[in-house]
């Protein structure tokens, strides 16, 4: 199978040096296979999302060196096909209507036990599942949609969910399906305010744009084995994954959006080149 990859990055803010590290190694990577590298901009939230910032992507990829088919992939077109894979779980009895804020799911996982601490996943606090038992509603309505991981296990019969990782910790990895419910809880597939969420969209879209390997940062190595389970229950195939190290600044912190001062088009005003781009994240 030809080799690709993508870079998907939300256009919330400016690309820092993590984005250009990220963005570098998947072009570097499909280059070197003779593959094609993607880009696909992750504007769900269109609370924070820009046009603006979308094009000021676009700039910065392009003054770094980078190139990529287009039309570019946009996750605020393809609403119609997030709600038909919901649609599919739902009717398949897997997903349940959430009413719950952080507020009450930190009220539900605090009381009982006193002085117990919370338990956080890959998505923050873990479920403590107080909608799942409730009525189910005989349309999918507009309301946050979490996945009865109990029942979805139970769907996906006994065969082992495995991925390759192909970077930091290069291995087989083998999703412990039976401890799922524990550490991963039941996750939002829908968020009330974007009718999906990141784990789905990002699922479909992999597929949809023939993904071979993902390339990402090592901040989202826990989800993969939400984005596993997802394939294996929408029937779609999964990639190969190459999670990278993070970027730190100086006091060792990983890049975040706010850090304005690690800009790509900061660095660019200030007279550096790709080059020093590349030097200065190690490539
Ligand atoms: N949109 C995500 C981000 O900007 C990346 C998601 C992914 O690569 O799976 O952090």
């Amino acid at each position: 199978m030809p080799y690709v990859t993508r870079f998907a990055p939300s256009p919330t803010g400016p690309l820092h040096l993590g984005h250009a590290y990220s963005a570098l190694l998947a072009f570097d990577r499909a280059q070197a296979a003779g593959g094609q590298f993607l880009l696909r901009i992750e504007d769900i939230d269109q609370s924070r999302a820009r046009p603006a910032w979308e094009a000021q992507i676009y700039e910065d990829l392009h003054w770094l060196g980078l190139s990529w088919p287009t039309p570019v992939m946009r996750q605020s077109d393809r609403l119609p096909q997030y709600r038909a894979a919901l649609q599919t779980l739902w009717d398949r009895g897997l997903l349940y209507p959430c009413q719950c804020n952080r507020r009450d799911i930190l009220a539900a996982v605090s009381a009982p036990q006193e002085g117990a601490e919370p338990a956080y996943g890959p998505d923050g606090l873990i479920y403590p599942g107080t909608c799942r038992a409730l009525p189910r509603p005989g349309e999918i309505p507009e309301q946050a949609l979490r996945l009865n991981l109990a029942k979805a296990i139970e769907a996906l019969g006994p065969a082992p969910l495995r991925f390759e990782e192909t970077g930091e910790h290069p291995a087989q990895h083998e999703i412990a399906l039976a401890t799922l419910p524990d550490t991963l809880g039941d996750i939002v597939l829908a968020r009330r305010d974007m009718g999906t969420s990141y784990h789905l969209s990002v699922v479909l879209d992999d597929a949809t744009q023939g993904i071979t390997e993902v390339t990402r940062g090592a901040d989202l190595f826990e989800a993969t084995q939400i984005h596993v389970l997802l394939q294996r229950l929408l029937n779609l195939p999964t990639p190969r994954y190459h999670h990278h190290r993070l970027i730190r600044d100086d006091q060792g912190k990983r890049l975040a959006k706010r850090d304005d001062a690690r800009a790509i088009a900061t660095y660019r005003a200030e007279g550096a080149s790709p080059q020093d781009i590349r030097q200065m994240v190690g490539l």
